[in-house]
């Protein structure tokens, strides 16, 4: 018998039980309006969301993937052309650069930080190359001033997967502020996550903005004027009310979810066997995820199982080794720190509504498996 979840990975009832009243009323706000799509609270999220990130301008769409999409359209990156991303990533990274009609050239991870290695763009690059699409993963942050130095020594566009890194540094700077355009997503359990899928770009070019703002809407430049070949993908009002209710919360949940990473560091020093990853000083994380390495990882992910306590891996198969992307032509060992990361990784629970009691339990649990293990 599976023993009961005393510690969930995740828990979103924990957070609208907190902000109920206002996510209520912001319900009610839009119903009863009776406008739904692209008005008053999506211009209104654009606008609080870019100012929170640091941008000039917000484009909200349907989800992060589409972000990605519609910003390598914006672009004008597509059939013929090549992005470069890392290995080390979730299927939607390149499901996004597919979408636009590109062409996914992987680079490996970095070994201490698991982010995308910018000593492997060079050698990635051909004349096809058109962008680089860094994936700030985990909420940290990738390396961004030596791989803004090779996109601009090359001429390449830069599109920022945000996806993990809402409010996540890099030398004291936010990430989404680094490239031309950056993809955000609010799945609901990203660090600000929406009730259903949404997602936006932010850049700080109003031409580039314009042109999402079209291609988003069918390709309209106005009612029933096509300028463009589109598509749709839009935030909806109601999300972006939930996502306004939620915006101004997002720093202290980060807040938490730092102090939270700060108490399980102690597992470094106190858990034989147990790596959490290396990042560097000049990343300022807000630990989307909170994953470990473990030589035994699927014994102490069972471990933990039996404790209560609910763990994920992220991400269990690289991306050249997934069926689907098998046509990208990377022979198995071609990304060996991705690869044996994939075999490692164990993210613990991370959420703002951990409990001080459930982090304890976290911690005790990880540090029973590592004694156990010693023992035997
Ligand atoms: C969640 C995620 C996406 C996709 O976002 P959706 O809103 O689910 O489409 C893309 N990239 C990364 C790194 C993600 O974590």
């Amino acid at each position: 018998m599976t023993p009961a979840v005393r510690v969930r990975f995740g828990d979103l009832a924990r957070e609208f039980a907190e902000l109920q009243p206002a996510c209520s009323a912001a319900i009610e706000r839009v119903l009863g309006r009776g406008w739904f799509v692209l008005g008053d609270e999506v211009r209104g999220f654009e606008q609080e969301f870019a100012a929170w990130v640091g941008a000039r301008e917000c484009v909200g769409c349907g989800s992060g993937t589409d972000a990605l999409t519609l910003a390598l359209r914006a672009l004008e990156i597509g059939p013929g052309d090549e992005v470069i991303t890392v290995a080390n990533t979730c299927g939607p990274t390149v499901v996004g650069i597919e979408n636009a009609g590109a062409r996914v050239r992987l680079v490996d991870a970095e070994p201490g930080s698991l982010m995308l290695d910018v000593a492997g763009l060079e050698a990635a690059c051909t004349p096809r190359t058109r962008a680089i699409v860094p994936v700030h993963l985990y909420g940290a942050a990738v390396s961004m001033d030596p791989l803004l130095d090779v996109a601009r020594r090359r001429g390449l566009r830069v599109v920022e997967d945000c996806a993990q890194s809402h409010g996540s540094t890099w030398r004291g700077r936010k990430t989404g502020t680094f490239g031309d355009i950056a993809a955000f997503s609010f799945y609901p359990s990203k660090n600000l996550g929406a009730a259903g899928d949404g997602g936006a770009c932010v850049t700080d070019a109003p031409g580039l903005a314009e042109r999402l703002r079209q291609l988003r809407n069918y390709g309209q430049s106005s009612r029933y004027t096509h300028a463009t070949r589109g598509i749709n993908s839009r935030l909806d009002e109601l999300q972006a009310a939930l996502l306004r209710v939620k915006l101004p919360h997002v720093e202290r949940m980060n807040r938490r979810r730092v102090a939270i990473a700060a108490r399980y560091a102690v597992l470094a020093a106190t858990s034989a066997g147990v790596r959490p990853l290396e990042l560097a000083a000049d990343v300022g994380p807000v630990h989307h995820l909170y994953p470990v390495r473990h030589r035994r990882r699927d014994e102490l992910q069972t471990f933990l199982r039996s404790r209560g306590i609910e763990t994920f891996i992220h991400y269990p198969i690289p991306i050249h080794r997934q069926p689907a992307f098998a046509d990208l032509g990377y022979r198995p060992g071609s990304m060996p720190v991705a690869e044996q990361a994939a075999g490692e990784l164990l993210s613990l629970p991370m959420h703002p509504w951990l409990t001080e009691g459930e982090v304890d339990a976290v911690i005790e649990a990880v540090q029973a498996f590592a004694r156990a293990e010693r023992a035997a």
